[in-house]
């Protein structure tokens, strides 16, 4: 039940009649909850790992992206809440807005909560309040177990993404480096700054 005031860094960082991004409204709880990963194509290229709670998208920008090797430790720094229908934003963010760049949706899917004390299952919000979350994600490239673990707080505040040594570990399968195209439009980062609006489609947009 958090407020919009949890999308309030959000909005305070965008002018929503120059950037294509949605201004948003927290959505009520969701059984499945979602994630999402977006590449994010800004200053320094990086991968957005982002989770749905309290009807916002929690979110960490991870320079290096998800591994499936649970011997790598990926750094991922917190950025503000973002709103629930972010999860579908593809396209080319203006130069002068706040995360000017290309984002594509670069994994997608539904996650469970698997953090647990004492035998209790701890909701996510709580979890990520006390620094530690544990979850399995079932999306279309990353699936299976993964922690987020807070290792330091306050201005510098960052968190480590690992994988779970589990059946779905594979430190072999590297999709960061062999699957670059967007699980939604099936485009690569420069067909969509490009303009372009899919494969087959013209470039120019120019249908209907
Ligand atoms: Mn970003």
């Amino acid at each position: 039940m958090a407020g919009s005031e949890t999308l309030d860094d959000y909005r305070d960082k965008r002018d929503f009649s120059r950037t294509p991004e949605p201004p948003g409204e927290p959505d009520a709880a969701a059984i499945h909850p979602i994630f999402v990963i977006q590449k994010h194509d800004a200053t320094t290229l990086h991968y957005d790992f982002r989770l749905e709670s309290d009807g916002v998208l929690k979110s960490w920008a991870v320079p290096k992206g998800p591994s499936l090797d649970p011997k790598e430790k990926r750094l991922a720094v917190p950025t503000e809440d973002h709103p629930l229908d972010y999860a579908d934003f593809e396209g080319v963010i203006p130069a002068g807005s706040y995360g000017a760049g290309t984002v594509l949706v670069w994994d997608r899917g539904t996650y469970q909560n698997l953090t647990r004390k004492g035998g209790q299952e701890v909701p996510v919000a709580e979890a990520l309040r006390q620094g530690h979350v544990s979850f399995r994600l079932d999306g279309k490239k990353v699936r299976g177990g993964y922690a987020l673990t807070r290792f330091r707080t306050g201005k510098g505040e960052a968190w480590l993404l690992v994988k779970k040594d589990d059946a779905e570990a594979d430190p072999r399968r590297d999709p960061v480096g062999t699957e670059p195209r967007s699980v939604v439009s099936g485009r690569t980062l420069e067909e969509i700054r490009a303009g372009g609006t899919g494969p087959g489609e013209a470039p120019d947009g120019r249908e209907g």
